[in-house]
């Protein structure tokens, strides 16, 4: 009977416990569903981040001038930036596909496959013969995390050809500038010299010395300014004093000037510009174009020269200047050339006439900077003209 008891009562117990743990299972059922949940939230949100990051940072990539090439361990492009599918003329398309195949070239394979031996390859130039003029420099770099086998390489292209060329223009500018306060200086030496060895006691002959010395002493003053004008304009934005001006006025202006200056030659200048012609512009720096042109037709010019200024609207928004002469003209070859600094047709034609060169890259840099544009048409032994065509910045007179 007791053991029936024992029994019964250890059977109830069994059947308590059971139910007991039967609930404990399902609530830990349910805990483990809700905690499965949060991890595949929490994966989600994970690569959420990451891929977050990555849009980050390939916009950060497009925004950099240096082009940029990420590869993976077989050499297949992971990213390019925007820059980089400019530089190499690609597309986007080019992501999946070998660098080799991509892009072709044999030094920048040689560069990725160096950077995974070496982990970096830092300032490597090279003027790929695919790209025309184009200076590139490069920098590979192994991209490897820890415990990982596979090796891929991040490229950066630092376009160089424009930094080269600035270069070059100075060193060449630098050249020149030299070479022509050399000249002038090593004749004033020489005369100087010849002088103080005996020639000053010859009253006529120490004369003649002494004019050259003037001439080569005033082409050296002519030089400084028109270099002091030249970096002045090149240094930076020019900062123009703009008002309306009436462009007859200014060419009166500017003819009074030559006809009252010392010059061993004979000239007319017509002033054909229209007594409404106006613009808004910085009228010194102008009266130097006109200036710069008047005085070259004068120098160039025979005796007798003819010069003839006139000038129109174009139309609403611009006013065109010409500046016309009946000298010895201008080869056509070198009509693009005249604007360059320190060129000229007959170096030593312009040297004669106190030349520096730089009168018409000056005239270029202010009609520019006024947002116009200068060009020249010429017949050689018929004269030039020069066309300035500048923006009114205002509605011509009705
Ligand atoms: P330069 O000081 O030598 O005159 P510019 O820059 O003013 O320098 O002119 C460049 C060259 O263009 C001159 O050396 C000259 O050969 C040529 N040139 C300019 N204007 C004229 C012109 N009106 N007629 C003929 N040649 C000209």
């Amino acid at each position: 009977m007791s053991y029936e008891i024992i029994f019964a009562a250890l059977s109830i117990l069994l059947a308590f416990i059971i139910f007991l743990l039967l609930r404990h299972t399902k609530e830990l059922r349910i805990e483990l569903e809700t905690i499965r949940n949060r991890v595949v939230t929490l994966e989600y949100r994970k690569r959420e981040l990451k891929q977050q990051e990555q849009r980050r940072l390939e916009t950060l990539f497009d925004s950099m001038a240096e082009g940029i090439i990420i590869l993976d361990d077989a050499d297949k492009i992971q990213f390019i930036n925007n820059s980089a599918v400019r530089l190499f003329n690609l597309q986007q398309s080019a992501r999946g596909r070998t660098i080799m195949e991509a892009l072709r070239m044999h030094q920048i394979q040689e560069i990725v496959d160096k950077a995974r031996k070496e982990e970096n390859v830092l300032g490597f130039e090279f003027e790929p013969p695919e790209l025309h003029q184009c200076i590139l420099q490069l920098n590979a770099t192994a991209l490897k995390s820890p415990g990982d086998t596979k090796t891929g390489v991040i490229l950066v292209f630092h376009d160089l050809s424009r930094i080269k060329q600035l270069e070059n223009t100075r060193k060449e500018f630098v050249a020149n500038v030299s070479h022509e306060l050399r000249t002038p200086l090593s004749l004033i030496k020489g005369y100087v010299e010849t002088l103080l060895s005996g020639a000053k006691d010859e009253p006529p002959i120490a004369a003649r010395f002494l004019q050259i010395i003037q001439k080569h002493a005033d082409r050296l003053t002519f030089l400084i300014e028109d270099l002091l004008t030249i970096s002045r304009l090149e240094s930076g934005p020019v900062i123009l004093n703009r008002s309306p001006a009436s462009l007859h006025a200014m060419t009166t202006h500017v003819i009074d000037d030559m006809n009252s200056s010392i010059t061993d030659k004979t000239f007319t200048i017509e002033n054909r510009v229209p007594t409404g012609l106006s613009a808004n512009i910085d009228s010194d720096r102008f009266e130097q174009v006109l200036s710069n042109l008047v005085d070259n037709a004068i120098k160039y010019g025979q005796n007798g020269v003819r010069i003839v200024i006139s000038g129109h609207y174009t139309n609403n928004k611009f006013v065109e200047l010409e500046v016309s002469d009946n000298g010895p003209g201008i080869p056509e070859d070198a009509l693009e050339r005249i604007f360059e600094r320190f060129y000229r047709v007959d170096r030593g034609r312009s040297r004669e006439q106190g030349g520096t060169g730089l009168g018409l890259s000056i005239v270029k840099h202010i009609v520019q900077s006024h947002g116009g544009r200068v060009h020249a048409q010429s017949k050689l032994g018929h004269g030039t003209t020069f066309f300035i065509t500048v923006p009114v910045d205002q509605s011509p007179p009705a």
